[in-house]
Parts: structure tokens; sequence; C-alpha cells
């Protein structure tokens, strides 16, 4: 395979990640904006204060804004496993489509083609579990809705980007407990209250539950729930042992 032909477009929006610096999340957006020149020139912009390590175009072009030794700008307010400060330990990447407001549409297959080997290689470069990988919406329920429903996350769950388990039988329609689904939604990571529990739902949907985002907890999203859960404990575990394997090889 050839190597990923990346084009440098540098940002000054960015600073340091702490000390020492920690990268084991990835953030995928979309732009919401007309164009792609539009978005660079706003991730560029120093008034703007708003930036990502990469822009990916439609017809598949990668251009770098941030290294990613540093910290970006880009998922603002945000929460993800009780965790503020996202921008400190993840990277992020804002694929190119108009969004929600300008006319939402679907991710041509050159852009995810780019998407995917982009994906690949960062979390090959960094500890980036499956469990890890957010869309904006996830880490920001009550104010993103990227990169959407028409993301395709199954396709980079079968290259190890992300989670997606396969939905089982549908489930017989019974009480729904939706103490155990906000219990659900904390434990994949959601930082949610019971007054966002709404807006979080919406936000699960979106990602593991695309054709209908109404943020009503039916016995299909209650299903969904355990699914994900089941599926981000084997994440977990499996990034807990990689850890530990890790740890031994560098004593
Ligand atoms: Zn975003």
């Amino acid at each position: 395979m050839t190597t990923l032909e990346i084009e440098d477009r540098p940002s000054t929006n960015h600073d340091s990640r702490g000390n020492p610096p920690r990268i084991d999340m990835l953030v995928l957006h979309y732009t919401g904006m007309t164009s792609a020149g539009a978005a660079l020139q706003r991730l560029c912009d120093t008034v703007a204060r708003v930036s990502a390590h990469y822009v990916i175009a439609e017809d598949g072009r990668i251009w770098r804004l941030v290294s990613e030794s540093r910290r970006a700008f880009h998922a603002g307010r945000s929460c993800w496993e009780g965790e503020s400060d996202l921008n400190a330990v993840s990277i992020g990447i804002e694929i190119v489509n108009p969004g929600h407001e300008w006319g939402y549409r679907p991710f041509p297959e050159a852009q995810m083609a780019s998407v995917e080997r982009l994906c690949r290689e960062v979390v090959a470069r960094h500890p980036i579990p499956p469990h890890r990988v957010v869309g904006h919406s996830d880490i920001a329920p009550d104010r993103k809705s990227d990169p959407g429903e028409l993301f395709d996350w199954p396709r980079l769950a079968r290259s190890g980007i992300g989670i997606w388990p396969p939905a089982g039988p549908s489930s017989p329609v019974g009480e729904i407990d939706s103490g155990r689904a906000l219990q659900n939604l904390r434990t994949i990571g959601y930082c949610v209250r019971p007054a966002s529990q709404t807006a979080a739902l919406v936000a699960f949907q979106r990602r593991f539950r695309p054709h209908r985002c109404d943020g009503y907890l039916d016995p299909e999203t209650a299903a969904r729930l355990e699914e994900v859960r089941a599926a981000f404990y084997r994440s977990r575990a499996g990034h807990t042992s990689a850890l530990r394997t890790l740890c031994r090889a560098r004593k």
C-alpha cells in the first residue's frame, strides 16, 4: 500500500499537551461548513482559536494543521469517562461535510477511504483503544451532532477503529429500566445527568442505532445499550492487558 499523502497547512491554534503527554483518544468531527476552503480558513484563523490535527476533504485529500505532539482546539466544552480536557489527550480529525445546518450528506467513498487509512495510522502510533474512539457528539451531546448518523462507524470498526458490536436479535418489548439505561450510558463513557439524558440518548443513537435518533428510550435502544456496554467492557479489558504486556516488556 502506498504511503498516505498528507499536505501540511499549519494552523497556529495549538499549545502544549502537558507533561508528561498522554494521547489515548481519537475524536472525529464533521466541519459543518459550506466548503473545505472555508473550514481550512476558520481552523487556521488566529481569532477563532479553533483547530484540528487533520482535515479530510470529500475527494480524500488530507491536510495536517497541527502536529500530533501538540494540543489542538477541536473538542471545546466536552466530557468523556469523567474527564474534561479532552484536547490534551486526543487527536482530532475534521471530515469535510456541510453538516446538519448546511445540507448534511453521505460521506463519499474517497473520503471514507482516507478517513479509514489515517485513523489506522493514528491508532497504531498511539495507545488508543476502540472504546476511546468517539464522535464529537458523544463528548458534547448537548451542543454537537457531528459526525452524525450518516457516518460509517461499522466500516471503521471492521478495521479495528472504534466499537460497533453486531446488533443482536430484537429484544422482546417489556418494561424498560431507565435507571439501568442511564447507568449503561455512563459506563460507556457518556457524561450524563438525568436532565441531559435525552441529549445523550440522541448522541448514542446517532452513533449506534442511526436509523432513528429521537432520544426516546425504546426497547431497541435499551437493547443496543446493553450490547455496546458489553463491547466497551471487552475493549477495556483488552486495553488493560495490552498495557500490562507493554509494562512488562519495558521492565
Ligand atoms: Zn466537531
